[in-house]
C-alpha cells in the first residue's frame, strides 16, 4: 500500500473545493481513509490529494469546471468494490466520491422506470423496488456496490443468463462532462433510434468519459416464485459441460453458476458455517423463477433431468426462501472466502458458452505446471468464468513473474476461444495491457479518439482502459 504523497493541490485550491461542497465534504492528507487509495484489487493503490463529496449535480459541475481549469485529474468513486483498480487515482488529484449522491428520485410505475442518483447502493435499490412488486434484475455478487459503479462497469452478475446485464436496463443518463457541461442522454422512452447511442457509450466507460449524476433504469415485474437447484457433479469438466445442455432444455434459468469443491472448503473455513452439500468435486447452482407453481415444477423437472443425464450425482432442491437464500448468500461470499486465504489476482474472461468448459479446464491445468493455486467459480450460464490466482507465500518478485506468465497464457487462450478480456468487471488499470493485445491497434485508436472528444485534457480517470 502506498502512503499519501505530497499534494498536487495547493492550499488555495483546497479552499476553492471547500467553497463548492462545504468544508466537511473535502478530505486531505491524513483525513483520507486508506480505502480511497484502492478498490477490491489490493495490488493497485495510490492516494488522491483530496476526496471530495458533492451532494448534487451543480456541485459536480463546479468541481469539474475547477479541475478542468487547473488540469487536475478526477477519479470518480462509487463504493470502491471494483476488481480492476478502476476507482484508484493512479495519478493522484481528486477522488470524486458519489456517497452523498444517494437518492432514489422517482419510481414511475406507468413507464416502469426508476430515476436514481449514482451513489444509491444496489441492495437498497433492489429492496425498494421489490416492495412495490417491481424487479431490477442485474445482480452482481457485491450488493454494496453503487448503481453508478454498476453502470460505469456494465456490471453483470448471476441473473444475466435470463435477464441480461446492467446495460440492458439503462434508458437514460445525466452526465457532467470533463469541462463541467451537463448533458442529458436518452430518457424514459422504451426505444430510441435517434442517432449514435451515447447512453450505451457511457455505460461501461469506467469514469473515463464523464461523471454520471443521474440514471434512468428500466424495471420489470417481480416474478412471483423462485426456487434453486444444487447439482453435485463427479468432475469440474462434466459440471461445466452440462451447461449448454441445460440452456437447450427449453428452460432459461434465471442464474446458472458453477464452482469447485475447494471453493466450498474456503467458504466453510472463512465463514465458519457449513455449505448444504459437500464431497463432490464440482457443483452447478441453478435458479429458476416464474409466476406459477406449475410453470416452476415443469422447469425444475426439465433441468433436473438434463443434469442427471449429464452425470450429476444428485439434484437437490431448495424450495423454501430460507434454503434458497442460504445457497445464494453462500455463493455471494465465495470471492471474500478465497480472498481470506491469500492475496489474489483475478480473470473474468468471457467466452462463447460452447467454449467455457474448455477455458476453465485449461486454466485449472495451469496450477500444477506453474506452481500456483488456481480457484474458479462463476457465471457458467453466460460463459463468464472467474479464475483466481492465489499468491500464498510467494515473495514479490516470484508473484509478479508468476502472475505475468500465467495471465498472459490465460488471456491468449481466452482470445483463441473467441472470448473477451472482461465479461463484467471492466478493464480499469489491471487489464489494459491484455485489452491492447487482444483488440489491436485500430480498435485502440478508435477508443483513444473517443476519449479525446469527451476529455481532450485527459483529466477523467487517467491511466484507465486506454
Ligand atoms: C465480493 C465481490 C463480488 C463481485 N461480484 C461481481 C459480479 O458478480 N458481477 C460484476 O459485474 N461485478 C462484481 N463485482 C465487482 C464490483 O462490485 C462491480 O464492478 C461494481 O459495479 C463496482 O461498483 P462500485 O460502486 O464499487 O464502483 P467503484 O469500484 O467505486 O468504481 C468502478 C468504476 O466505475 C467508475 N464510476 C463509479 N461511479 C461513477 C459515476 N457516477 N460516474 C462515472 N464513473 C463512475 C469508477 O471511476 C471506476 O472506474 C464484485 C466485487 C466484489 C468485491
Amino acid at each position: 500500500m502506498t502512503t499519501p504523497q505530497a499534494s498536487q493541490l495547493d492550499a488555495a485550491q483546497i479552499q476553492a473545493l471547500m467553497a463548492i461542497v462545504g468544508p466537511d465534504a473535502v478530505k486531505t492528507g491524513d483525513e483520507i481513509a486508506p480505502e480511497y487509495a484502492r478498490d477490491e484489487l489490493v495490488s493497485t493503490s495510490s492516494y488522491p490529494d483530496a476526496v471530495v463529496e458533492p451532494a448534487n449535480t451543480a456541485q459536480v459541475r463546479a468541481i469539474m469546471r475547477f479541475a478542468h481549469t487547473h488540469r487536475i485529474p478526477v477519479t470518480v468513486r462509487g463504493a470502491g468494490t471494483g476488481l480492476c483498480g478502476g476507482s484508484v487515482p493512479v495519478h493522484g488529484g481528486i477522488v470524486l466520491s458519489t456517497t452523498r449522491l444517494n437518492r432514489i428520485l422517482e419510481i414511475d410505475r406507468e413507464c416502469m422506470t426508476a430515476t436514481v442518483e449514482p451513489g444509491v447502493l444496489l441492495l437498497d435499490f433492489q429492496k425498494e423496488v421489490e416492495k412495490l412488486g417491481l424487479f431490477y434484475p442485474p445482480d452482481p455478487g457485491e450488493k454494496s456496490a453503487t448503481l453508478g459503479g454498476n453502470v460505469s462497469t456494465n456490471a453483470g452478475g448471476m441473473r444475466a443468463v435470463k435477464y441480461g446485464v446492467t446495460r440492458d436496463y439503462v434508458r437514460g443518463l445525466e452526465v457532467v462532462l470533463a469541462d463541467g457541461e451537463i448533458v442529458q442522454l436518452g430518457g424514459k422512452p422504451a426505444k430510441n433510434s435517434s442517432g449514435y447511442n451515447l447512453v450505451q457509450l457511457l455505460v461501461g466507460s469506467e469514469g473515463t468519459l464523464g461523471v454520471i449524476t443521474k440514471i434512468i433504469l428500466r424495471l420489470v415485474p417481480l416474478p412471483a416464485l423462485r426456487m434453486s437447484l444444487l447439482a453435485p457433479f463427479p468432475a469440474l469438466a462434466t459440471a461445466i459441460a452440462a451447461v449448454p445442455a441445460i440452456l437447450n432444455s427449453g428452460v432459461t434459468p434465471t442464474a446458472l453458476e458453477f464452482f469447485q469443491d475447494k471453493v466450498l472448503h474456503a467458504f466453510e473455513e472463512s465463514m465458519g458455517k457449513p455449505f448444504p452439500h459437500t464431497g463432490a468435486p464440482a457443483y452447478l447452482l441453478i435458479m429458476l423463477d416464474g409466476n406459477s407453481q406449475t410453470e416452476l415444477d415443469a422447469a425444475y423437472a426439465a433441468v433436473a433431468e438434463v443434469c442427471l443425464r449429464q452425470q450429476a450425482l444428485d439434484v437437490l432442491i431448495a424450495d423454501t426462501s430460507e434454503r434458497h437464500s442460504a445457497l445464494w448468500e453462500a455463493r455471494g461470499s465465495f470471492l471474500q472466502a478465497v480472498k481470506a486465504m491469500s492475496e489474489i489476482d483475478e480473470v473474468d474472461v468471457v467466452t462463447p458458452i460452447s467454449r467455457i468448459a474448455e477455458f476453465i479446464m485449461f486454466c485449472d491445468s495451469l496450477a500444477e505446471e506453474y506452481g500456483v493455486r488456481i480457484y474458479s467459480f462463476g457465471h457458467a450460464g453466460d460463459g463468464n468464468g472467474h479464475v483466481y490466482l492465489l499468491r500464498d507465500a510467494m515473495d514479490d518478485a516470484t508473484w509478479r513473474q508468476r502472475q505475468d506468465e500465467v495471465m498472459r497464457i490465460i488471456y491468449q487462450k481466452g482470445a483463441e476461444l473467441g472470448g473477451a478480456v472482461s465479461g463484467e468487471h471492466g478493464i480499469g488499470r489491471a487489464k489494459r495491457v491484455y485489452l491492447h493485445e487482444q483488440v489491436g491497434e485500430t480498435y485502440m485508436r478508435l477508443l483513444r479518439q473517443i476519449k479525446q472528444v469527451f476529455d481532450p485534457l485527459g483529466i477523467l480517470n487517467p491511466g484507465k482502459i486506454i
